[in-house]
């Protein structure tokens, strides 16, 4: 049994609604296909993501270069899309990241050949023969449905195929749909363009249409999560939530309902504008309510997300956003940085914060190992670029022990967890053994391992065990516990309201 594919990037209500114009009757969309699959899973790949704007890597293999797809085209799968007049293939890519206005080697984009080929559509070089008229026109209206989503998309609307503006391709072949629009959204009219109209009327039609979108300002760029909502009032104001039913963006080819986010490891995405996209990013609280701190019950978050979406549901209100991404880090970093000048957190490991933009946290393996390892590197990488420097005197072993992790987000270099040891992993041999039970806590004897266990087996395989911390990162924990302290009676409170709200608990 072939592997099963994965549902495209798009929202459901939205696919339903692209799915259910009458130009696609019939017709069967790349984004259903194994290619569309890989594709979309190889863009989900927090460490080596595919570049969205990768050539043509599916669609119809046979045709390609007859199609104009030769490597020298430099032609993206957008532009496949946009030429098959595929519109959900279209609408998934830009969800994915694909630069609406890439050129190709003529620098033609993909509205520039979805134009075109409307055009050729029209006018063909040979007679369609009879049987072929009926798919013919209905690829006309998809081609218009794909210049359509382009343009709404902010598509260089100026754009020329074979030297002629699309605006006047549009006259040429009398679609006042695409006339319009285009003007709508600022195409250039030319006093010559009205040659294209044999009647009065028809040219009447356009001067008043030219005349009244003559000062009109473009449309508002929509979201490319295909919200239906403007860009500045979706992913363009504030972080949204990840999709739960897409791939997860860890790279672990599962769905993110059954990885990071089971895991309570939430994914946040927001608009990019220097990359023109929309980027996930990762954070260990729930992104609804991730102003109460960073050490609240997941679980609780977790019932919480969903009591706020079901409210939110109810009511018709859009989700409560997540506090500015820059005013937490801004908040955290200064927090670090007192923390550094008290000599609670190591210079390295301020060092290393800097580069990354978040703290690693050990939370009893509750990562995907995939992301945990990717974390990792990047930390460690940033370490090894501070005791690169050679501003910090101390010994190249001291300074990973204070700040190098571990896999699972803990000390990389541990010490004996026996009561009053302080045997170090690695110096003078000593290696040290895992608690057989939780397999978390280390110990260098046996001894130590028995005078530990009175203490130990409160917390062994408890909820709130976690892998041996740095020394910064109990700081840290402790430091804001003592902000969130709080947190938990918040929480409850918030869950009874919500409970109130939805009828679940009866008004007392
Ligand atoms: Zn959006
Ligand atoms: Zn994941
Ligand atoms: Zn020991
Ligand atoms: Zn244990």
């Amino acid at each position: 049994m072939p592997p099963a594919l994965s549902k495209p990037h798009l929202p459901a209500a939205f696919m339903a609604s692209v799915q259910a114009a009458p130009c696609m009757a019939g017709y069967k969309s790349a984004v259903f296909e194994e290619d569309a699959h890989d594709h979309r899973v190889a863009c989900c790949n927090w460490s080596a993501p595919r570049a969205p704007d990768l050539q043509f890597c599916y669609g119809p293999q046979s045709n390609r270069a007859m199609l104009g797809f030769t490597v020298e085209a430099k032609r993206t799968t957008l532009h496949l899309a946009a030429l098959e007049g595929d519109v959900l293939a279209a609408c998934e890519l830009i969800r994915l990241g694909a630069t609406v206005d890439a050129a190709d080697s003529r620098g033609l984009t993909p509205l520039s050949l979805a134009v075109a080929h409307m055009s050729t559509c029209k006018n063909p070089q040979t007679p369609h023969p009879p049987a072929a008229k009926r798919d013919v026109a209905m690829t006309f209206l998809r081609l218009a449905y794909v210049s359509r989503i382009l343009i709404q998309q902010h598509a260089n609307v100026h754009i020329k195929y074979d030297d002629i503006p699309i605006l006047e391709i549009a006259c040429s072949i009398q679609n006042w749909e695409l006339i319009e629009l285009l003007l709508q959204h600022g195409a250039k009219p030319l006093n010559e363009y009205l040659s294209y109209f044999d009647s009065r009327a028809e040219r009447a039609r356009f001067i008043s249409l030219r005349s009244s979108y003559a000062s009109s300002i473009r449309p508002a760029r929509l979201c490319r999560c295909w919200s239906g909502k403007p860009l500045a009032e979706c992913h363009g104001a504030a972080a949204q939530r990840y999709p739960e039913d897409f791939i997860c963006a860890c790279g672990s080819k599962k769905t993110y309902k059954r990885c990071c986010h089971a895991r309570s490891h939430f994914i946040i995405e927001k608009w990019d504008e220097g990359l023109q996209r929309i980027m996930p990013h990762f954070t260990t609280t729930s992104p609804a309510y991730s102003r109460m701190g960073k050490d609240v019950d997941p679980k609780k978050l977790n019932i919480l997300d969903q009591l706020a979406q079901e409210i939110s549901a109810a009511a018709g209100l859009p989700l409560p956003s997540a506090p500015s991404a820059d005013k937490i880090s801004r908040i955290v970093m200064e927090t670090l940085e007192l923390l550094a000048s008290r000599g609670l957190v190591d210079l390295a490991f301020l060092y290393a914060y800097r580069q990354i933009g978040s703290i690693p946290q050990p939370r009893a393996r509750a990562y995907s190992e995939h992301l945990a390892l990717e974390r990792q590197s990047k930390w460690n990488e940033a370490v090894d670029e501070y005791i690169q420097q050679g501003n910090d005197p101390r010994p190249r072993f001291e300074i990973e022990r204070a700040a190098k992790i571990g896999k699972w987000q803990g000390a990389l270099i541990r010490m004996c967890e026996g009561a009053g040891c302080t045997n170090v992993e690695g110096v003078g041999g000593i290696k040290l053994q895992m608690c057989g039970k939780c397999k978390i806590a280390v110990y260098c004897s046996v001894g130590c391992q028995r005078s530990a266990w009175t203490t130990h087996k409160a917390l062994c395989c408890s909820e709130d065990q976690h892998e041996q911390m740095l020394p910064s990162q109990a700081n840290i924990v402790k430091a804001s516990s003592t902000v969130m302290g709080n947190a938990p009676a918040f929480t409850d409170n918030l869950i009874r309201q919500g409970q109130l709200l939805t009828g679940q608990l009866p008004k007392s």
